[in-house]
């Protein structure tokens, strides 16, 4: 069975998440924000993927991996490495938190992810920002 037959990006052309060239950070946000409309089930499947596969490029479960090796795509695989979890600290939600609610996601939507309620997705978002 294909895992991935009815994620948002099937419905787009594959290189909507390999933007490039002038246009490719409006590129990368406007796949982040198909990403953002995904299950999360999919969601943790595609970070799994993104993880197994080593990918170098692209946008995998809403988080852009740089093409260019350096600190920004190190903390891209963190953040991947996060969502692929099925389990992940208490201490590492709010940076969890922090990425979903910068992918456009309401704090419902994050709650209903990570299974915790919208109080406890508020606190984190709040121990982050502070
Ligand atoms: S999270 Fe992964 S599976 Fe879902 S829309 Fe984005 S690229 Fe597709």
């Amino acid at each position: 069975m294909d895992t991935f037959r009815n994620a948002p990006c099937r419905r787009v052309a594959p290189d909507t998440f390999f933007p490039d060239g002038d246009d490719a950070n409006a590129g990368i946000r406007a796949a982040k924000q198909i990403c953002a409309t995904c299950p999360a089930r999919l969601v943790t499947e595609c970070a799994r993927l993104a993880v197994r596969g080593d990918e170098r490029s692209g946008v995998w479960a809403g988080i852009n991996i740089p093409s260019n090796f350096g600190p920004s795509r190190t903390e891209a695989r963190r953040r991947l490495e996060i969502l692929a979890g099925e389990k992940f600290p208490d201490a590492k939600r709010g940076e969890v938190v922090a990425h979903l609610a910068a992918s456009g996601l309401t704090a419902a939507e994050i709650g209903a992810r990570l299974g915790v309620g919208e109080r406890t997705v508020y606190r984190d978002r709040k121990a982050v920002a502070s």
